[in-house]
């Protein structure tokens, strides 16, 4: 008998301490629900009253001025403007996004070329900074011109504006859940830990992610085609990758890896061998890499006095950008290896149609800067590839060329800005 009372008490108490823990948490994560939507839609509106957000949120007014007091004093996001008008009873309370005074870094870093940018919360850019990578110099030195640029970057603002945080598009393959860069192909690296490096010398929260998952990321975010929901972006430069955006959402898979499209097989028969270890990858066969390589191949060709011109004869300056330059002034051989890549790159292209049905397909990279004469190749040739109802797939260059990746970088962290996770 006793035993069964104070068992029942034991229990009473558990369930009303559960019930407790659970009230306070599901308070905890409403509010900041309601905070997010609220911050998102003083973003989206130059100015606006309290009143207007009661209206649009649904929420009441007490909540509201106890959200806009806690992101204007504790999370410095927002701004008293004044009050307007009334129209009647109590004039309304104006407030604004705080985008001035309030900072992010991006930093594409690149085989080639490191980039960086200092922008405002709406991605204005206040300064921009581009270095010679130095791959030769090794991985330390890469590292320290990182850390150089931030730290550059990061005396261009005003004394009393506040760099938020760090966003970083690297060349590589960055495991989503541990953060390691498994392989990067165009540094020669695996296994490593950047958050581990960088941490030693920056004191700025920073993320980073693949560099062509970021492009889709600002494309997302910063393009101006509002509707657009589905859509891939195609990094080709000296390999090639995709970054995939499926109902509004960047398309990770499971480790972070999803989008490695420059490994798809286009020629099962092919002799030419990846960097993978694979033979006839569409990276082996159509990467900016490939066509420097055919071309410095075929420069002793008859019909390729044009491009051995173009190249002064030396095998070791040609590249991608001058084998489109001898292809546009109609240098025989030229023409037809572009004609060769871009047949290769609308099958890819055509199974990622086919795949997700996105509506467009932005291409980025050093090979989407040769503009008209390399789109209308693949215009010409991609309904080949294409199931009938695709056949309107648009093929555009990529919205932000070469600032693709920094502002993919920029759109890393922002998203964390505005879903306070700080
Ligand atoms: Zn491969």
């Amino acid at each position: 008998m006793d035993f069964k009372y104070y068992l029942n008490i034991f229990v009473r108490k558990i369930l009303i301490a559960m019930s407790k823990a659970y009230k306070k948490m599901d308070v905890g994560l409403m509010n900041l629900t309601n905070k997010r939507v609220i911050l998102k839609l003083i973003k989206q509106k130059a100015e606006i009253s309290r009143s207007a957000i009661a209206k649009e949120t649904g929420l009441t007014p007490p909540s509201i001025t106890r959200i806009v007091d806690e992101l204007i004093q504790k999370d410095n996001l927002v701004e008293y403007v004044g009050v307007g008008n009334s129209s009647g009873g109590r004039p309304p309370v104006i407030v604004k996004f705080k985008n001035e005074n309030n900072y992010i870094i991006g930093i594409d870093l690149g085989a080639t070329y490191i980039r960086g940018c200092l922008v405002d919360l709406n991605a204005k850019f206040i300064s921009e900074i581009q270095i010679q990578t130095e791959i030769e110099k090794g991985f330390n030195h890469i590292i320290e011109k990182v850390i150089q640029l931030i730290n550059k970057l990061s005396t261009r603002k005003e004394d009393a504006a506040k760099i938020w945080e760090v966003g970083i598009g690297v060349a590589g393959l960055v495991n989503s859940k541990t953060g390691i860069i498994e392989s990067s192909p165009d540094f020669g690296w695996t296994n490593i830990n950047l958050r581990e490096e960088l941490s030693k010398s920056i004191d700025l929260p920073f993320f980073y992610d693949n560099s062509t998952r970021l492009m889709a990321l600002g494309e997302l975010n910063f393009n101006n085609k509002k509707d657009l929901s589905s859509f891939a972006v195609i990094n080709v430069g000296y390999g090639i990758a995709a970054g995939l955006v499926i109902n509004n959402r960047l398309v990770r898979g499971h480790a972070g890896f999803a989008g490695e499209f420059g490994h798809i097989s286009v020629d099962t028969c092919s002799k030419v061998k990846c960097k993978c270890g694979m033979y006839g990858c569409l990276e082996a066969l159509a990467s900016g890499h490939r066509i420097a390589s055919v071309g410095k191949m075929e420069l002793e060709h008859k019909d390729a006095k044009l491009l051995k011109k173009l190249c002064e004869n030396n095998q070791n300056i040609v590249t991608a950008e001058i084998v489109a330059k001898a292809a546009k002034e109609g240098d025989p051989v030229s023409i037809r290896i572009y004609d060769e890549v871009t047949e290769y790159l609308c099958k890819g292209i055509g199974v990622i149609a086919n795949l997700l049905n996105p509506e467009v397909v932005y291409i980025g990279g050093g090979i989407s800067l040769n503009g008209d004469f390399l789109f209308d190749l693949i215009n010409s040739k991609i309904s080949n590839f294409l199931i009938a109802p695709n056949s309107n797939l648009k093929i555009l260059p990529s919205t932000f060329a070469e600032q693709a990746t920094s502002i993919g970088a920029v759109s890393l962290v922002l998203e964390k800005v505005m879903n306070l996770e700080l």
